[in-house]
């Protein structure tokens, strides 16, 4: 039997092809989940959130697709009603959903503005706590819900500046969140990925040369591939994961346990 036969699922954060969310999205699917997603709203004739992200969910027989501006409850409520009317009850829900102004994420901390500051705070972590709140309505028992971090939120990494403090937020609303569903029930992970690249990830200054420390310094010397994190996003979401809550898993080819560079790399 498929781990997600008979599971139906919401699916944040789809931008295109290379999008977590996607590769999570796939290995669900392969699992036999059933899944609704959203895309940012088509804002002006230019941007086509919805036609690229039907390319690839409607093949999967997606069940749902529909706007959705994290910023607006209006919007969030939406989507949950209509989950609730075409797909009945759900067993997880995915967000894989991050932004920060870029003139607020490339400076330095001290230099960010409060609106952008807001911003970041409100689309990268206070919406995870607004899709819990609406999920629990409609989550089915063992249901639980995942959300994707970085090492950043937990150590400073260079770089990495306003999304490092939305991470700790996220992170924190992980364990807080968990501890008040699971009483339901429900769980509630984060997956820390290593760095990928995506829409999101361009935006981090000197990406580059993360990619590169991860070769260098992390156990495996090398980097992940977005299939891993599919593929862990999968686990952490279906029953083979029911006691694990309020974690943060680390999918970085171990990047986050070494305290310094190996010895060969340090020099005389
Ligand atoms: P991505 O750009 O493909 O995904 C980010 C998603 O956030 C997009 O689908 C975008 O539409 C959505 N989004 C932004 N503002 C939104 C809003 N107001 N309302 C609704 N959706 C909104 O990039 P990604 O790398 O797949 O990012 C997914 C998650 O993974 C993010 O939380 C990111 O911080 C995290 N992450 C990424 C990496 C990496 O190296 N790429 C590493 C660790 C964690």
């Amino acid at each position: 039997m498929s781990l997600y036969e008979g599971k139906k699922g919401l699916v944040f954060g789809i931008a295109n092809d290379r999008s977590i969310a996607w590769a999570i999205t796939q290995e669900c699917a392969a699992q036999g989940a059933e899944m609704g997603f959203t895309h940012l709203p088509d804002s002006d004739e230019r941007r086509k959130n919805e036609k690229k992200v039907r390319k690839l969910v409607d093949p999967l027989g997606a069940k749902l697709v529909m706007p959705c501006d994290v910023t607006k409850d209006e919007d969030i409520d939406a989507v949950f009603a209509a989950a609730k009317e075409q797909m009945g009850n759900i067993d997880f829900v995915l967000h894989s959903v991050a932004f920060a102004p870029p003139a607020d994420l490339t400076g330095p901390v001290y230099n960010v503005s409060r609106d952008g500051f807001k911003l970041a705070m409100e689309i990268s972590a206070y919406s995870l706590i607004s899709l819990a709140g609406r999920a629990r309505e409609i989550l089915n028992p063992g249901g639980s819900l995942l959300c994707l971090t970085y090492l950043g939120g937990e150590k400073v990494i260079p770089g990495y500046n306003l999304m490092g403090l939305c991470k700790s937020a996220l992170e924190s609303a992980t364990e807080y969140l968990a501890a008040e569903l699971g009483a339901d029930g429900f769980r509630v992970n984060a997956l820390s990925a290593g760095p990928l690249r995506t829409i999101s990830s361009a935006g981090v200054g000197e990406f580059n040369k993360m990619l590169k420390l991860y070769e260098t310094f992390s156990p495996l010397k090398r980097n992940i591939s977005a299939e891993e994190v599919g593929k862990s996003g999968m686990f952490l979401m279906s029953d083979l994961a029911s006691g694990i809550t309020g974690e943060t898993l680390h999918v970085d080819a171990g990047y986050h346990v070494m305290g310094a560079p190996p010895l060969d790399a340090q020099g005389d």
